[in-house]
């Protein structure tokens, strides 16, 4: 099958989704994660009207930024791999959102090197939702301070949360991971009801339909449009 095949596979399937949870399809976002992927393929899933993608490393980003700039191609992208703080400073001036935010630190340096005549950087704080070791993300006990933090930040902008939880195919396995999610996330909206928090990026290709039931806004998909990596 061919990337438009694929695009529109995923895209049906979100809204299929959306329509057996009761929601609105225009409520789910698609974020295309486009990382080790060449930027032909990016292009082509552009002339689709795809428009968000996500990337993991940051200087293979940073040139497909430039490559689209280059040729006037407005696109939306996502930093969503682990971030040195080292790097930040390329986050700060090539990308549109940084979804994987789990530091201070790292939110501090993102605010000095994003300008200010800028839009303000979009950031969700990632959750360590399954409590793996190996996953980067904050605790949940630590989601408010940290957005309280990010609150004195004006070139930072929080958006949401979002989770890379352990992968399961039991449903309802899934679903208990979400549903948590979908309470942090309130607990978020309700904490700071004057901040623009509508993002909650959540669920993959293996489980999408239990993110959207519980709430999810932007599901990331890669391998199920780009094919294997
Ligand atoms: C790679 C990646 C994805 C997409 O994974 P696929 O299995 O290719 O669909 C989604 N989210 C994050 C954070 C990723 O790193």
């Amino acid at each position: 099958m061919t990337i438009a095949q694929h695009l529109q596979q995923v895209n049906q399937q979100i809204q299929q989704c959306c329509i057996k949870a009761g929601r609105n399809p225009t409520d789910v976002s698609l974020l295309a994660v486009s990382k080790t992927k060449p930027i032909d393929d990016i292009l082509t899933a552009h002339q689709l009207g795809q428009r968000a993608f996500g990337e993991n490393y940051v200087q293979e980003g940073v040139d497909k930024i430039e490559y689209c700039r280059q040729q006037g191609i407005e696109l939306e992208w996502h930093f969503i791999g682990s971030l040195q703080s080292n790097k930040t400073r390329l986050v700060a001036e090539y990308f549109d959102w940084y979804q994987t935010l789990s530091r201070a630190k790292i939110a501090d340096r993102l605010n000095e090197q994003r300008s200010p005549y800028r839009q303000p950087l979009n950031v969700l704080i990632q959750i360590n939702i399954s409590h793996e070791d190996s996953k980067s993300g904050i605790e949940p006990q630590d989601m408010l301070s940290l957005a309280q933090h990010l609150t004195t930040l004006p070139n930072l902008r929080l958006r949401g949360l979002m989770a890379i939880p352990e992968a399961t195919e039991d449903t309802q396995q899934q679903l208990i991971v979400f549903e948590k999610m979908q309470t942090l996330f309130h607990r978020l909206q309700q904490t700071f009801p004057t901040q623009p928090i509508d993002t909650l990026s959540l669920g993959m290709s293996g489980d999408m339909e239990s993110a959207i039931r519980c709430g999810s806004t932007m599901v990331r998909i890669g391998t199920a449009i780009f094919g294997q990596r």
